[in-house]
């Protein structure tokens, strides 16, 4: 029973429980967790130099980590959808930003659509090796001409009657892990015209039924990265996520049987839109993991260092920064929890999935800028790691649909 005593004295230490938590998650984060700063953060440094190895999808695939919320059949662990925000939460301790974005795209953005919509033979030629971890998969949507506007896109896919084959042309740019990958789930037209029948803004699922069959004519194909014709033009330097390979690909009279087709010919984009729900909620969460990341070591540094006689973190102001920095965060989790809560539940809520992801990446992004003026000269300095944060995090603002797509979803998801 607690006492009139307890209630009073605050316990700000106490361990946090969240409600979509149990204690076999809870054990699932210790297991996680170990293992990235054993063996993963380690190698933060030079894979910021270098990218990271391949042999980091196998050493996770052979601890289930590729799998955790993927069915058993397929080799996964038949865990829930907070098994994989957990994950996503945990790999924020790696301290390499390019590493957990490359791991998310082969677990929550490629592997779902394969798994959603694939045919048997499809899931036992991809999906399985790629939870073992033995195949790496991208996603490739964004072209040199088109990210926003998916329905814009040019790659295109023409059925050759004769051979019974499609032969693709077009070109995808930024494509995580496109340099390592052992196939593509790919976006193209299948009907000229697709796209060019929308007007306003095609740039999500929120939009009234009427204008839906404008987003008919495209088509996902699973495309093997050695097939001929397939060229990885270019490694693209960024300003952070170093640790990730961006790739700009070129696809020259590719040739792929029928079987190649990703679920429904000309229902492509509707599977693209339905799988970056998915995307943008994993995302969200890991932009809160790394935005406490980066706060508990500016605390840590706020307590250590001083000023005036004294740590810089008894100064009202720094105060006050962590105090803003804290509630953005603590309000962001819960708005991820809470939208997850509701997907593990059945529901398809378009509307706060894209509020987390905004919401996530800005305070992210506000929260790293403030780490870095907290740090002062040291903050600004590659040898703390807070700008490398910063750098990394910004990209939470672009990828996976801007702050100003988000703002459009959201807008539009009321009729507007
Ligand atoms: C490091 C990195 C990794 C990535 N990985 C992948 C990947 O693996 N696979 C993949 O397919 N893509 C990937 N992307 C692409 C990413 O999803 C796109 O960059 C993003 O969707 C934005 O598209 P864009 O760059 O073409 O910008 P644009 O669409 O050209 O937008 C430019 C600006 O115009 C604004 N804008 C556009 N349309 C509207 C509108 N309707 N209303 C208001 N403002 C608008 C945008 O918000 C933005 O500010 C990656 C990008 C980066 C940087």
């Amino acid at each position: 029973m607690t006492s009139t005593a307890d209630v009073l004295k605050p316990d700000f230490a106490a361990q946090r429980k969240q409600f979509i938590f149990t204690d076999e998650h809870e054990q699932l984060r210790e297991s996680v967790r170990r293992f990235v700063i054993k063996e993963l953060r380690p190698h933060a440094e030079d894979w910021e130099e270098t990218t990271f190895p391949d042999w980091v999808f196998e050493r996770m695939g052979e601890l289930g980590f590729l799998g955790l919320d993927k069915p058993e059949q397929y080799g996964g662990q038949g865990g829930d959808y907070y098994a994989s925000l957990v994950l996503a939460e945990e790999m924020a301790h790696a301290h390499c930003g390019g590493l957990a974005m490359g791991l998310a795209v082969q677990t929550d953005m490629a592997l779902p659509p394969i798994l959603a919509f694939g045919t048997e033979e499809q899931k036992q030629e991809w999906a399985v090796p790629a939870i073992r971890g033995t195949r790496i998969l991208c996603l490739g949507i964004t072209e040199p001409d088109a990210g926003s506007d998916v329905a814009g896109i040019k790659t295109r896919a023409v059925y050759d009657e004769a051979n019974r084959e499609y032969v693709i042309n077009g070109s995808k740019t930024f494509i995580t892990n496109g340099h390592r990958a052992h196939v593509i789930v790919l976006v193209t037209k299948t009907e000229s015209d697709a796209g060019r029948r929308t007007t306003g803004t095609p740039s999500d699922q929120a939009r009234p039924d009427a204008e839906r069959s404008h987003f008919e004519g495209f088509t996902l194909f699973l495309v093997p990265m050695d097939l001929p014709g397939v060229i990885r033009e270019k490694r693209l330097q960024k300003l952070g996520m170093h640790a990730s390979d961006t790739a700009l690909l070129a696809f020259q009279d590719v040739r792929v049987p029928e079987s190649a087709v990703l679920g429904q010919v000309g229902r492509g984009f509707y599977h693209i839109m339905w799988e970056l729900q998915g995307e943008r909620l994993i995302g969200a969460a890991g932009a809160v993991a790394g935005a406490q990341h980066v706060f508990d070591r500016t605390l840590q540094y706020a307590k250590e260092r001083h000023a005036f006689g004294r740590a810089i973190g008894h100064f009202q102001v720094i105060r006050h920064k962590f105090a803003e920095m804290a509630t953005k965060i603590e309000t962001a989790r819960q708005l991820v929890y809470t939208t997850a809560w509701r997907f593990q539940n059945g529901e398809y809520p378009v509307r706060e999935i894209t509020m987390a992801k905004l919401y996530a990446a800005r305070i992210a992004v506000e929260v790293a800028d403030e780490c870095i003026q907290i740090h002062g000269g040291n903050g600004y300095m590659k040898e703390y790691g807070i700008e490398r944060t910063w750098r990394d995090l910004r990209l939470n603002r672009i990828g996976a649909g801007t702050d100003e797509i988000m703002l459009d979803v959201i807008g539009r998801s009321y009729g507007l």
